[in-house]
């Protein structure tokens, strides 16, 4: 127990302790204040924009222009299909009803209890992934950009509703939110909703049309490039990041102090959450996106809920 560890040595002081069951499991959590030293990045220099991926758990590309795709993970789709199945049995049995009074059959109890068996098994696998994913971004990269999607709204759309509420997006963003800054002192950009990724071509900067989401591949109709379109998308964030750093060597200054991220040269004291800037940075010969609007990582002091199962 590493919570343990830090106890004894003096580093961690637990503040409080809650002690809850769920699905059969007990477990503790522990609100304790920790201190740490700041872990090093491995490439301070290099911005990355992750972008979601339909097929795929994420896209990242980083401004060197390599472009990488997380795979969701292994067994995923076998613990889905088998998840639909245990489904279609408990929706054949006598279930509960709280107009009529009926009391559930034994075996849809035992059936139902398969399912949720199942239904665990997958938000665990997603939640491994999501780990997995994010402590890696955040250990490579000195600025990680994300995009602040419109979740809500692209939940209306049913076909792709599973894959978006699978990938987490907003569970993506907030554990780079501290996973980035108080523990590396790197930076993490939400790029505005607004922000065209999808609609800007990453080669010249013109802004195309939106293609309609089942059109999986970028065209541009300026430069004629043709690429994937979560792959483009990426690197408009990355790029984002690049305009957002020129002249600043702001990555640099990882491991000098505690907090040193001063994206586009915004002032350290800013405590908004939101805070409007301009980025002046153009784009080689294209249309350049008007007004960027970005969020910045909250100061948070060192203190986080360590859980134990
Ligand atoms: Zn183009």
């Amino acid at each position: 127990m590493k919570l343990l560890a830090g106890v004894q040595a003096g580093t961690a002081r637990i503040l409080s302790a809650t002690v809850g069951h769920e699905q059969g499991r007990w477990f503790v959590s522990f609100q304790a204040e920790v201190k740490r030293d700041l872990q090093r990045v491995a490439r301070p220099h290099v911005a990355v924009g992750t972008g979601l991926g339909v097929k795929t758990l994420a896209v990242m590309a980083d401004s060197t222009g390599e472009i990488r795709t997380v795979t969701n993970p292994q067994h995923y789709d076998t613990a889905l299909k088998r998840l639909r199945r245990a489904s279609r049995v408990v929706s054949r049995r006598q279930g509960p009803d709280r107009q009529t009074g009926q009391k559930p059959s034994r075996r849809w109890e035992k059936a139902n209890a398969q399912r949720n068996k199942i239904h665990h098994r997958v938000a665990n696998l997603r939640e491994d992934a999501l780990h997995k994913l994010t402590t890696s971004v955040a250990a490579e990269y000195g600025t990680v950009v994300v995009e602040d999607l419109n979740a809500a709204g692209m939940l209306r759309n049913r076909r792709l509703a599973r894959r978006i509420a699978d990938a987490g997006f907003g569970e993506i963003r907030r554990r780079l939110t501290y996973k980035t800054r108080p523990r590396r002192a790197t930076r993490m950009i939400a790029a505005d909703r607004w922000y065209p990724s999808s609609k800007t071509c990453s080669k010249c900067g013109a802004v195309n049309a939106k293609p309609p989401l089942h059109v999986r591949t970028y065209e541009c109709d300026a430069c004629g490039l043709v690429i994937d379109r979560d792959d483009n998308a990426a690197l408009n964030l990355a790029a984002l990041a690049t305009a957002c750093m020129t002249g600043t060597g702001v990555a640099g200054d990882q491991g000098t102090a505690p907090a040193v991220s001063k994206p586009c040269g915004a002032d350290q004291k800013t405590r908004a959450t939101r805070t409007r800037r301009t980025t002046s940075a153009g784009r080689a010969g294209g249309a350049t996106p008007p007004r960027q609007r970005q969020t910045e990582t909250r100061d948070r002091t060192h203190a986080e809920v360590l859980t134990l199962r």
